[in-house]
């Protein structure tokens, strides 16, 4: 009988848990600290070329891959212990220690034991970050002020869109835009300052959960934006690299950017919902011209992703209600204010 027919698949999901691939991993290359998703990236073992980081690394699932896909493969502990060290699947057991005989029932609730520990200090340390991005999101959205009358009415404009006012939206006059470059020690450093439309993404509670900053191009305000321009401002790095003029802090999943509430009345109430502030607000501002017999109300996602939502969790309650609470006047942070 061989070591793989002695384990279950529990023993085998416990093995696992008591041998994180991070800190395998961790051992071997420099891993960044983990994103709001639990993502931690490095070099790759295939390519270990300073400033560069394919390699990714899920805390959660304990899981791998390597972006730049050159036979490198990703997976669990044991795809790992296969690609970098060579071990068939036997091998990679008796090095975990897999092999030895069944342990006392004691041992076996000790090591449980172990891993519920782990796995809350684990849940605890993400939910403290979190809260940590939130904190930062939250000082970044009271220091900015009302957008009505300012370069964001004039960037809704070149977009085609009438300038939106929002709860939601306020207006930084010049805000620092912070690059650490792809190397994963460096420090963060303002690369960009100027104009910024400043969004607040609401949690599902209605709760600040943290914002979304699109930089503008300063010419909105001066004049002489060429035709085709995007009203974005652009960013580069002093190495060339063009960067997104969006940026993204706190908590985005499952949350949106609420763009008006839902006018009184009897008609249908109609939920739009978006990926962008901008295209949420075409498709928000064309049906209400256009479309009669119901009641709009837009909801920018932030992403794509966002949207399509992950399937994984508990379901996610009907939106209506949350509809008819709307922007609930004045964003809080950790209240639901006056919502419901
Ligand atoms: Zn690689």
């Amino acid at each position: 009988m061989t070591a793989s027919h002695r384990l279950s698949p529990h023993e085998l999901a416990a093995l696992k848990a008591d041998h994180p691939v991070e800190a395998m991993i961790g051992a071997r290359v420099k891993l960044g600290r983990a994103n709001a998703r639990g993502i931690r990236s490095g070099a790759c073992l295939c390519d270990p070329v300073r400033g560069k980081s394919p390699l990714w690394l899920d805390t959660r699932s304990q899981t791998w891959g390597c972006l730049k896909g050159a036979g490198c493969g990703g997976g669990d502990v044991f795809d790992y212990l296969a690609q970098w060290e060579g071990l068939d699947f036997l091998s990679a057991l008796r090095r975990l220690g897999g092999d030895r005989v069944a342990a006392s029932p004691e041992e076996v609730a000790a090591a449980q034991d172990t891993r519920d520990r782990r796995r809350r200090e684990q849940e605890e340390r993400e939910a403290a970050e979190l809260e940590r991005q939130r904190e930062r999101a939250w000082s970044i959205w009271t220091s900015a002020g009302p957008s009505a009358g300012t370069i964001v009415d004039a960037y809704f404009r070149w977009r085609g869109i009438e300038p939106l006012v929002s709860v939601s939206l306020r207006y930084s006059a010049d805000e620092a835009y912070f690059d650490a470059g792809d190397d994963v020690d460096a420090r963060p450093v303002v690369i960009w300052r100027g104009p910024c439309m400043v969004a607040a993404i609401r949690r599902q509670s209605g709760v600040f959960g943290g914002v979304h900053r699109t930089w503008l191009d300063p010419r909105l305000a001066t004049g002489g934006l060429p035709e085709g321009a995007s009203g974005k401002a652009t960013i580069v790095r002093a190495d060339g690299t063009a960067l997104p003029a969006k940026k993204m802090r706190g908590i985005k999943r499952g949350g949106a950017i609420r763009l008006n509430d839902l006018a009184p009345g009897q008609a249908r109430a109609v939920l739009i919902i978006g990926e962008g502030i901008e295209t949420t607000a075409t498709a928000l501002q064309a049906c209400q011209r256009h479309a009669t017999g119901a009641r709009f109300v837009g909801w920018a996602a932030g992403d794509l992703g966002n949207i399509a939502g992950g399937g994984l969790g508990p379901s996610t309650p009907h939106l209506s209600n949350d509809i008819r609470k709307g922007t609930g006047g004045d964003i809080e942070k950790d209240t639901t204010g006056r919502l419901g």
